[in-house]
């Protein structure tokens, strides 16, 4: 584009994934590589040149890892500060620099091309090596060979943790530990190209209450770093270069959108009991301690799910017990929280994690993932059911396990968790009298032995992203069969009704987790099924509530009895839909906003 050519509006439709709205500056996330080219150098003069002009790139890539290191020693909870360490500890190399050096005189050849023969070189040495954990180091040699060659090329080595405040990020895709760093580093919203509703880089920015729209397939494409932006994550639109008339509107938008969190919230305190007396639990689904001061804020008084994988994400290494420890127990202890449900590692899936342990797998999703990897690695998962004994003896405590899909794996995991208590007894180390253990309904086979499954535990909680995704056949974060992620379908709802049913018959509690629990669309037909307790993110929780405090199970009742004469989701959720808005229009807006 040429200089004075005015920029045309544009606007593209994808998913919303978390509310509100953003309006800012891009700032597009280019995780391309630099090309590098290789020339000769004729003169000794040109070979003096480059020398400089690689210390240079050295110098400068130290200061830039010092600054990030100093920019997250505040918040030392998120990120083990000592890779950074490591990557100063490789740039002050000497092999690094005299190696490339050497490269520069010896062959007349340009630094870029010096430097990438010196790490093919430590690859070389590196590759001899016989233990893995060792073999694998040579990213971090990549990585900071990456960070000088940006330098050297002048691009910038694009991490989230760089990027200035208040900018919105376009990307083609974001891990869930690019989106833990925009709240560190105040990033507006972000849009990109993939990702579906339920991907954990979309529950990740639903937590830390930033707008986002992702699966806009192209934006990438569309937009240029600096271009004005507005981000609507409640309607899932993204309109670029918008006129002043536009923004204007959008501006109004916000404030209202605001307005309306704020008027919520009043209410978020207030009982979850319908106008006939039906009561339902209402918790927060956290990934991170830091979030429960927001989670009592809106009205959650325990926790249902938290996601203690992400104690590990940006992390280079597994917790240590007393990690475990201190993050669980402030859980338990968190202020207004009255009990907390404490999910036992759930890595793997979208889950990206470092442990070299976990190999890349075809099917991440169906792979050794959750509860298996925690049977397969035994010690490691001691660690962290040590961890939740020791911190149960601070209030109500529940364990989780995730993915179950057959008895065996649960009486395994109980064994696990028995012996646990036994070393821990043995040692003194008190734990909490009324701890209770539960697992996640989200594989369809765990639904089909449910009433066996029931005998086992003290509650189930249903995990509809899962379950959705396992039995619809649907990739949670493949935005091309995002269409087809529909929690009212009739065979999610009977699956549904049927472990509410057995767990029932058994007598023990069943809640739902997943994202369908926090869907004001869906709150009356799962007052309807009965679920004893509901769990989403916390920015969710005032209009269930609200929804909640204003029905009677009686008529929820009534409309998942209507629903369930219906053959297909489309028609499931044009009614329920309807109706949501015909009784509640003040939570379903005709707009969106
Ligand atoms: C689920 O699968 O519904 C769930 C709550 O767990 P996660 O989203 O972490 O897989
Ligand atoms: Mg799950």
């Amino acid at each position: 584009m040429n200089a004075g050519e005015e920029k045309t509006v544009s606007v593209l439709k994808g998913i919303g994934v978390s509310p509100g709205i953003a309006i800012g500056k891009v700032y597009v996330l280019d995780r391309s590589d630099a090309k590098i080219f290789r020339y000769k150098l004729t003169k000794n003069s040109l070979v003096t040149g480059e020398i400089k002009r690689f210390r240079k790139a050295l110098k400068e890539s130290e200061r830039q890892l010092a600054e990030i290191k100093k920019k997250l020693g505040d918040y030392e909870e998120i990120e083990s500060l000592y890779i950074i360490d490591v990557h100063i500890m490789i740039l002050r190399d000497r092999m690094l620099a005299d190696n490339t050096i050497r490269n520069i005189e010896d062959k007349c050849i340009n630094a870029e091309w010096a430097l990438r023969m010196t790490i093919d070189k430590y690859r070389e040495i590196f590759n001899k090596v016989e233990d893995d954990y060792l073999r694998e180091r040579i990213s971090d040699v990549e990585y900071v060979g990456q960070r000088i060659l940006s330098n050297l090329v002048g691009k910038k080595h694009e991490t989230v943790s760089e990027i200035g405040e208040d900018v919105v990020i376009v990307a083609k895709d974001l891990s869930p530990a690019d989106t833990v760093q925009m709240k560190v580093e105040k990033i507006l919203g972000f849009a990109t190209d993939s990702g579906g509703k339920t991907s954990h880089t979309a529950i990740v920015a639903r937590s830390i209450e930033i707008p986002a729209v992702v699966g806009l397939k192209e934006i990438t494409g569309e937009v240029m770093t600096d271009d004005e932006i507005i981000i609507d994550g409640t309607a899932g639109l993204v309109i670029v270069n918008p006129d002043p008339e536009i923004i204007k509107r959008y501006e109004e938008k916000k404030s209202h959108y605001m307005a309306m969190e704020k008027d919520l919230l009043k209410g978020a305190h207030l009982p979850s009991i319908t106008k006939d007396n039906h009561s339902v639990g209402i918790g927060a689904n956290i990934e991170f301690t830091e979030e429960i001061p927001s989670a009592v804020a809106h009205g959650a008084n325990g926790i249902g799910l938290y996601r203690t994988e992400f104690i590990y994400v940006n992390k280079e290494r597994l917790p240590t017990e007393e990690e475990h420890f201190l993050n669980y127990k402030s859980a338990i202890k968190g202020n207004g929280i009255k009990w907390a449900t404490i999910r036992t590692f759930d890595l793997g899936g979208d889950k990206f994690i470092s442990d070299p342990r976990l190999a890349e797998e075809m099917n991440p999703a169906m792979g050794l993932r959750a509860i298996r990897y925690c049977l397969r690695e035994v010690e490691l998962f001691k660690v962290q059911l040590r961890a939740i004994l020791r911190a149960s003896a601070y209030g109500n405590t529940g364990i989780l396990f995730p993915m179950i899909s057959g008895i065996k794996e649960i009486r395994d995991a109980k064994r696990v968790v028995n012996e646990v208590k036994e070393e821990l007894l043995s040692e003194g180390i008190p734990i909490g009298e009324d701890l209770k253990i539960g697992i996640m309904i989200e594989v369809p086979s765990a639904v089909m032995i449910a009433d066996e499954l029931a005998k086992e535990v003290d509650f189930f909680s249903i995990g509809t992203n899962d379950l959705i995704q396992y039995t619809l056949a649907i990739d949670r974060v493949n935005e091309r069969v995002t269409y087809l992620y529909e929690p009212l379908h009739p065979a999610v709802l009977k699956l549904i009704k049927r472990v509410v049913d057995a767990g029932h018959k058994a007598g023990i509690k069943v809640a739902m987790c997943g994202e369908m629990a926090g869907d004001p669309v869906c709150t009356m037909i799962l007052l309807g099924l009965e679920l004893d307790g509901l769990s989403m993110n916390p920015l969710a929780i005032p209009r269930v509530k609200k929804i909640i405090s204003n029905s009677t199970l009686k008529e929820s009742k009534k409309l998942l009895e209507k629903v369930m004469t219906f053959s297909t989701a489309v028609e499931i959720e044009e009614f329920v839909r309807n109706y949501m808005t015909e009784h509640f229009p003040e939570y379903f807006p005709v707009d969106g906003q």
